[in-house]
């Protein structure tokens, strides 16, 4: 797949082009429902609630109906604050049928950067956990006002934050006409109203231009920053999706394969990937409202899950928790990681426990999300390759030049998924893509097969003496000594002629022993003098994360 063109080196997909269907979302995933009506394609874990492919379009269709009754029309947005279930894609798709911007915004978590500043309060008055709820409220307040949301979408449990986020000024509540709650919360209008509307009211011609009308608007940091709209066309998501269908996934099964739905569908990898990748193939999809290990491996085998969409710390939960043990997960053939990196040794370990290909993909909110990814054969430690449509380079982090196999610089994407641009927000947009190539901010090389490595992200790199530490790299060795359960790796500032050293912030396994010490040798005898951890290692119970797997490394930088 390795390309030269005009003195850059371009790598392709080892996938033929695909022809991109140029119609609305709705109608694109509408016309597959269409051949999955007689089993259960969503399952909710917890309640057992079930939609077969015909069900979740004609309730897209009454929601579509009500909504319209209710006066929301082309243009609107509303914000889904919600965990996982099957209402989540009912919800997604009668918005996206009638033109309805969908904005997601993250349940549970917030992963704090920078909102000590939103709010006019010091880092520590953050830390403060009574003040979490009040922290996620003025994150979710932003994302509505930014958003220009008219109406929110929530659940009861989180009903009164997102109260608190409608009140907390006079413009978000006068721009907030309603909420509507999955179960039934005073103040909000049940769901279940809106999915006993007769239908009738849904407009069959919704006039909308796939390549221009935005579809959906998660947010993101991008790769500096607080969190941005992306703006992501009806076209970008039905690209990647039959990138991802046509592609690496099209081996699935429809009406045989189980996937799991653990992933946050507010997070692109969620929302698009796990979520609509397996409606639209037609394989059971079990959704999970929240990660708790017990109920975690119980559904995985009730439901003889074959196929699972994961992050790193669930990597490191099934290659090292004693708990997996006590269940059958057998029937898991495949696992595949994104959204931060997997280092070989733990993807070895995982392979040797569970006996499943571990298989990564790689991607960002602002490319629908996934660009790399591939399966035949998978080769560990690797991303894969782009997927169809999709093209890759690496350039120099300095010169700006096309870099060749083997070597390192950021790595640059173009194809069908490439985002519309940030939300009310030019130059953020024109720094991330220039002559039609989105910069990840991610470093990286290919080999000379063209299989991409993705080492860290740009701004994350820790300068030594001029030299650079990958944490990632790091990390990834740190996590296969036999003691240790989690790991962190940060840089800390020690002046100007030195730059910064690597300190390891480390999680021993439950009932070993492990000194400092220990992962001091360890990390000296297996990497270059440069990449020593000059900063020291401290052992701590937990590293904090966001529901998408990254680490919080500010707030580590805190501990
Ligand atoms: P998000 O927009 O939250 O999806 O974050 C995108 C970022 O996640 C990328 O820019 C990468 O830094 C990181 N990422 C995603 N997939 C991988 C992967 N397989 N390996 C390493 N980093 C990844």
């Amino acid at each position: 797949p390795i390309t030269h063109v005009n003195g850059e080196t371009i790598v392709r997909s080892p996938y033929p082009d695909l022809s991109i269907p140029q119609c609305s979302f709705a109608e694109y995933v509408f016309g597959q429902l269409d051949n999955f009506s007689d089993f259960a394609l969503m399952v909710d874990n917890t309640s057992g609630r079930h939609f077969s492919g015909r069900k979740l379009k004609e309730y897209s269709i009454k929601v579509a109906s009500a909504l319209t009754k209710m006066g929301f029309k082309k243009g609107d947005r509303i914000l889904i604050f919600c965990s996982n279930c099957p209402e989540y894609a009912i919800m997604f798709m009668a918005c996206s049928a009638i033109g309805v911007i969908v904005s997601t915004a993250n349940p549970v978590y917030t992963d704090g950067k920078e909102y000590h500043k939103v709010l006019n309060v010091t880092e520590k008055f953050y830390e403060n956990s009574h003040t979490k709820r009040q922290i996620i409220a003025a994150e979710l307040a932003r994302q509505i006002s930014h958003s220009e949301s008219s109406a929110i979408v929530t659940l009861p449990g989180l009903m009164q934050t997102a109260v608190q986020a409608v009140n907390s000024s006079k413009d978000i509540a006068e721009q907030v006409k309603l909420i509507i709650s999955i179960g039934n919360s005073d103040g909000a209008i049940p769901f279940s109203l809106l999915m006993e509307d007769d239908g009738k009211t849904f407009p069959e011609n919704t006039d909308i231009n796939s390549k221009e009308d935005i579809l959906v608007l998660p947010y993101s940091s991008g790769t500096t920053g607080l969190p941005k709209g992306v703006m992501l066309s009806h076209y970008n998501i039905i690209a990647n999706i039959e990138q991802l269908i046509r592609g690496p996934m099209s081996h699935l099964t429809a009406g045989k394969d189980s996937l799991i739905g653990v992933l946050p569908f507010y997070h692109i990898y969620g929302m698009v990937v796990v979520q609509f990748g397996s409606i639209c193939l037609g394989t059971k999809l079990v959704t999970i409202p929240k990660f708790e290990p017990e109920p975690f491996l119980s559904a995985i085998q009730k439901n003889k899950i074959s196929y699972m969409h994961l992050v790193p710390p669930l990597a490191l939960f099934m290659a090292k928790s004693p708990l997996v043990e006590k269940f059958d997960v057998s029937t898991v053939q495949n696992m595949v990681f994104g959204a931060a990196p997997l280092g070989a040794g733990l993807t070895q370990e995982l392979m040797d426990r569970i006996g499943a290909n571990v298989i990564q993909g790689y991607g960002l909110t602002e490319t629908s999300p996934a660009t790399h990814f591939d399966t035949s054969p998978p080769k560990v430690g690797t991303v894969g390759h782009p997927l169809p449509n999709t093209q890759s380079k690496v350039i120099d982090v300095h010169t700006g030049k096309s870099l060749g196999p083997g070597e390192t610089g950021e790595v640059l994407l173009a194809g069908p998924q490439v985002m519309l641009g940030y939300l009310k927000n030019q130059s953020a947009t024109d720094d991330m893509v220039k002559d039609g190539w989105l910069h990840s901010g991610d470093i990286g090389h290919f080999d000379e097969e063209g299989y991409f490595m993705i080492t860290d992200r740009l701004k994350e790199l820790i300068k030594y003496k001029g030299f650079q530490v990958a944490p990632a790299e790091l990390e990834a060795l740190i996590c296969t000594h036999p003691a240790v359960a989690d790991v962190a790796v940060i840089g800390i500032q020690v002046g100007e002629d030195v730059g910064e050293v690597p300190k390891a912030y480390v999680v021993p396994k439950p009932g070993v022993t492990l000194t400092e010490e220990d992962i001091t040798n360890f990390v000296d005898a297996n990497v270059a003098p440069y990449k020593k951890l000059r900063g020291g290692v401290k052992l701590i119970d937990s590293i904090p994360k966001t529901a998408s797997g990254k680490i919080l490394r500010r707030e580590v930088k805190n501990m």
